[in-house]
């Protein structure tokens, strides 16, 4: 449900190359309690909402063991976004930049990436704060903040550079 949204000045588009399957499948989907791009925050924030990361099946055992992390990354696909533009003009900011300077949701693959705060589970639901996507959001993936991950994982020899 992609939105041709309107073009600001200075912004480029480029005719979109046939997509490449990825294979990327929707785990679940994120509700919040916003309805339209306009009231939804830029970037979420911990003392925002309480929103809802539904896990559809088979993925939902999944979940275990989320609860360990004060903070997780959650994963999604900005799906009402465009996706031809290669000069981007913010609104608040209306100096023309390249899509890969910005963290704009219109970019080739919308994906989007929060660290939000985890609140608990219910059931097949992972409820979090500081999230700044629409109510619907599809969900990609969710796992631990990497600060939090890193120093609990076993070392590799890769890790620091060699002499
Ligand atoms: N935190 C993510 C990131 O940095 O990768 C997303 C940031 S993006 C600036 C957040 C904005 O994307 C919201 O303010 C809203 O305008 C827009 N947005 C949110 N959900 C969307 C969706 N499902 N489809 C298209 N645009 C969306």
């Amino acid at each position: 449900m992609t939105q041709k949204t309107k073009l600001r000045e200075g912004e480029v588009t480029v005719d979109m190359p046939p997509a490449r399957d990825a294979g990327l499948v929707f785990i679940g989907r994120i509700r919040t309690p916003w309805k339209s791009r306009l009231e939804t925050p830029r970037q979420g924030r911990h003392d925002g909402p309480v929103c809802r990361l539904e896990i559809f099946e088979p993925w939902v055992p999944a979940i275990k063991g989320v609860d360990f992390y004060e903070n997780l990354e959650v994963v999604y696909w900005l799906h009402q976004s465009r996706r031809d533009l290669v000069l981007q003009s913010p609104k608040n900011n209306q100096k023309t930049r390249g899509t890969f300077s910005l963290r704009s949701p219109v970019r080739p693959n919308p994906i989007g990436t929060s660290i939000v705060k985890f609140v608990a589970v219910e059931g097949n639901t992972i409820l979090v704060r500081g999230l700044d996507c629409l109510d619907e959001t599809p969900l990609l993936d969710v796992k631990p903040d990497r600060c939090e991950f890193s120093p609990l994982a076993q070392e590799k020899s890769g890790d620091v550079e060699g002499e």
